[in-house]
């Protein structure tokens, strides 16, 4: 064993006991993450921290997923779910598609109805927003309020990720949404800048998607967040954007899980050149989440981004697969086909651990009424078992 492999068990047995690591400590050992024996000591540490948060526990939400609209005013540059109005792609869901999405849904046992969509098309688009005001509507906020309404007639749990929201849009979702979220990717301005990835994405300014998160921290909102690793940030920036993240659950208590997402390069994007991170870094990324996340926040790995990977990422501390829908394609990534509940529940055991469903809000925030409003609460707990994860409906055998 070397000398830094030493130092690096020492540095995540003292984290593991504590529930969480020191600033400078992640960060020797982010700058040493390329190191086998540090990045195995790393894995080895989370392991163990996810098991004394959550036992053998690993949770995935059955979910419908609804892109509401993939007009968006921003251009990412590794992006290729927003399309531009004349794309034949282009695609706004009425609220009759919208029902009829959830009616699959519900009939293949969903619980998560997911509104992921473009961030304020009607800036950018005067054709939108001429359609939005022929159907009664000032912005797509509003729209998507009349959207998560029909989610939950349909008897789904809406969760909400539309880009940047107001405080009053926030607070108009709260009542028909579970839960509520927004990638905070990254806290490194430099990401704005010329030849950067988000230098056409004024929504991408880490000042804004941190207001953001504290204003949800504010209205008591159950909230996924998310860092996105190999967009043209460097370790230190990752470092930072975990403890933003930590920070803000410190002094709010509602980041309820934070996705550790790999880009992946996609043909006619900007960044169709750029390389992915090894997929040993990718669970190394993932170890230090946990790691720096402690017991309470969950830390969720998409698992169609690494099929290859599952196993590995089990031993990194994941303990959330996030949404896998038997119905819907992941429009983000829809080159990446979702694993059957049935693949992810055995190789999850065959990891020695244990698949459950849960809602888009996991127990931590259930049982603490001011996260909620309107009936949600109630119509959230007739989904639960007695530890507020999901009641079977239909079982992962059916899928
Ligand atoms: S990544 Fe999100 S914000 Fe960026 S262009 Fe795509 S849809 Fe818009």
């Amino acid at each position: 064993m070397t000398a830094e492999t030493a130092e690096a068990e020492r540095i995540v047995k003292d984290a593991v006991e504590a529930g969480c690591i020191a600033r400078s400590e992640a960060e020797w050992l982010a700058e040493r993450i390329a190191d086998s024996g540090v990045r195995g000591a790393m894995m080895d540490g989370a392991a163990e921290s996810k098991r004394m948060a959550c036992g053998d526990t690993v949770t995935v939400s059955r979910n419908v997923f609804i892109p509401l609209t993939n007009l968006c005013r921003d251009r990412c540059t590794y992006c290729t779910f927003a399309k531009q109005p004349d794309s034949a792609e282009a695609k706004t869901y009425t609220l009759s598609e919208v029902a009829d999405l959830v009616r699959g849904g519900d009939l293949t046992g969903c619980i998560e109805a997911l509104f992921c969509l473009g961030d304020k098309p009607e800036i950018a688009y005067r054709s939108y927003k001429e359609w939005l005001e022929g159907e009664g509507f000032r912005s797509t906020a509003e729209y998507l309020v009349e959207g998560c309404k029909v989610g939950v007639e349909g008897g789904l749990l809406p969760h909400t990720n539309a880009g940047i929201l107001s405080v009053a849009e926030m607070e108009a979702l709260k009542p028909h949404n579970a839960s509520m979220g927004l990638m905070l990717e990254s806290t490194s301005p430099k990401l704005r800048g010329k030849g950067q990835a988000h230098q056409y994405a004024p929504d991408k300014d880490p000042k804004v998607r941190l207001r953001m998160h504290e204003e949800a921290g504010e209205l008591r909102i159950p909230f996924t967040t998310g860092m996105l690793i190999g967009i043209g940030e460097d370790a230190m920036d990752r470092v930072d954007t975990l403890f933003a993240i930590r920070d803000l659950d410190e002094r709010h208590g509602h980041i309820q899980e934070a996705i550790i997402q790999p880009f992946h390069p996609k043909p006619g994007t900007g960044m169709r050149w750029a390389s992915a991170l090894p997929d040993e870094a990718v669970a190394g990324w993932i170890a230090l989440a946990r790691l720096v996340l402690g017991r309470k926040i969950q830390v969720q790995a998409p698992p169609n981004l690494a099929p290859g990977l599952l196993e590995q990422l089990l031993h990194a501390g994941v303990s959330d697969w996030g949404g896998v829908s038997p119905v819907t394609l992941d429009f983000i990534n829809p080159e990446a086909p979702w694993p059957t509940l049935r693949e992810l529940r055995d190789r999850t055991e065959a990891a020695g651990q244990k698949l459950v469903e849960r809602l888009p809000v996991y127990p931590r925030h259930l049982v603490q009424p001011e996260y909620f409003a309107g009936e949600m609460r109630e119509r959230a707990l007739t989904f639960t078992d007695d530890r507020g994860y999901a009641l079977p409906r239909g079982g992962l055998e059916a899928s």
